[in-house]
């Protein structure tokens, strides 16, 4: 997953990622089925927890503790109680990842043994059946790159609105005040001046007296959210950004539970009518506990179309799809192939369709599906 790009806090010329697969004993067609998943991006790949502790636990575990109770369906929620034996509560660490790494999978395989796209199956277990025929995209870019100026900027910006994106993010906070305020100024101008398009991300980057700058400097832009200003977990400095940010405040890509988003809820002075919460699934131990932070954001008055999560992944998009959130991120130019849309999604102003393919639909993914494929041949 490695490139030479880079936000205001990391590079990315070291990154890696871990892919699962989850090879079942039904049979269709003549093949097992299978489901895949990976983690994410922007936290490695954590293959010694993988192989040292998840992974054996599932295959030491009998049948019955990881099957739904009549014994057709993979049980994830039962899978991840598995997974999580003999684990002390609290920090996190990789480990959640690695949980939501192989979750992904699990969730895939659930739907492709119920032989239908993954947002049905979370629309009837989860949602009375409702689901969103299309999902809210936006194209998460515009990072700091070696050489790349204002023109290039410009550039990848009217890539993104060609492929039919309405909305784009681009990093803040790696560079000089006056620098972004440069880029801003240049993407709010490639975006038809509507500060509604543009959000932006400072990847928890400033002390609370910058962040606070930012956001008094970012205010008459109207821009569409003002990203992890400051460190994830520093829940008095997103309180003292809510109270003076006229942009939506947006956070949550670095919290890991369900426990840490609530002590956002609780502490972090976010405003339910308009700020954006961006718990990525698979970083913080999967859907599983992704369904939990939903019930305690219902609990503290929060619309699920409040959240958008990070990680730019189909999986994202089904979830999204499935259980009624606000959109989700999408990486067109960046992380590649994790970034890509399955082959049949359409992009039409801002909105994304889901592909109809059984599970999260990663074998249309194209370069995608040959890694995927490379771990069962
Ligand atoms: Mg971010």
């Amino acid at each position: 997953m490695a490139s030479d790009i880079r936000n205001a806090v990391i590079d990315f010329s070291r990154m890696t990622a871990s892919a699962v697969a989850v090879v079942s004993d039904v049979v269709r067609g003549g093949q097992p089925l299978v489901g895949f998943g990976f983690n994410s991006n922007g936290r490695y790949a954590p293959s010694g927890i993988l192989r040292e502790r998840m992974i054996p636990r599932l295959l030491d575990a009998r049948p019955e503790t990881l099957q739904a109770e009549d014994g057709t369906n993979i049980d994830p929620v039962k899978c991840r109680h598995v997974m999580m034996t003999n684990e002390k509560p609290g920090g996190h660490g990789e480990r959640s990842v690695a949980v939501g790494t192989i979750d992904m999978a699990l969730w895939d395989l659930a739907a492709k043994i119920e032989d239908r796209p993954l947002y049905r199956l979370l629309a009837d277990r989860y949602n009375d059946g409702r689901f969103d025929p299309k999902v809210e995209v936006y194209a998460a870019g515009g990072y700091y790159y070696p050489g790349k100026g204002v023109d290039q900027l410009r550039d990848e910006i009217r890539g993104y609105l060609d492929m039919g994106f309405e909305a784009v993010k681009i990093k803040i906070g790696g560079a000089p005040l006056e620098e972004d305020v440069r880029r801003i100024e240049a993407v709010l101008d490639v975006v038809g001046g509507e500060g509604r398009r543009l959000a932006v991300d400072a990847n928890g980057r400033f002390s609370l007296s910058e962040a606070i700058r930012y956001a008094e400097i970012l205010g008459p832009y109207r821009l569409k959210w003002y990203e992890e200003p400051g460190d994830p977990l520093d829940y008095a400095l997103h309180s003292a950004v809510a109270e003076v940010s006229t942009v939506p405040v947006a956070t949550g890509e670095n919290l890991f539970s369900t426990v840490d988003a609530r002590n956002l809820i609780r502490y972090g002075g976010l405003r339910p009518d308009r700020d954006v919460l961006q718990f990525d699934p698979v970083l913080s131990y999967g859907l599983v506990e992704y369904l939990g932070t939903l019930e305690m954001l219902a609990r503290h008055g929060w619309s699920p179309r409040r959240c958008v999560p990070h990680g730019g992944h189909p999986f994202g998009l089904h979830i999204a799809a499935g259980l009624g959130l606000g959109g989700n991120e999408a990486y067109p130019k960046v992380f590649q192939p994790f970034g890509r849309f399955a082959a049949g999604t359409t992009l039409d102003r801002g909105f994304a369709t889901l592909p109809e393919a059984p599970g999260i639909g990663y074998e249309r993914v194209p370069g995608l599906c040959d890694i995927f494929r490379s771990l069962v041949e």
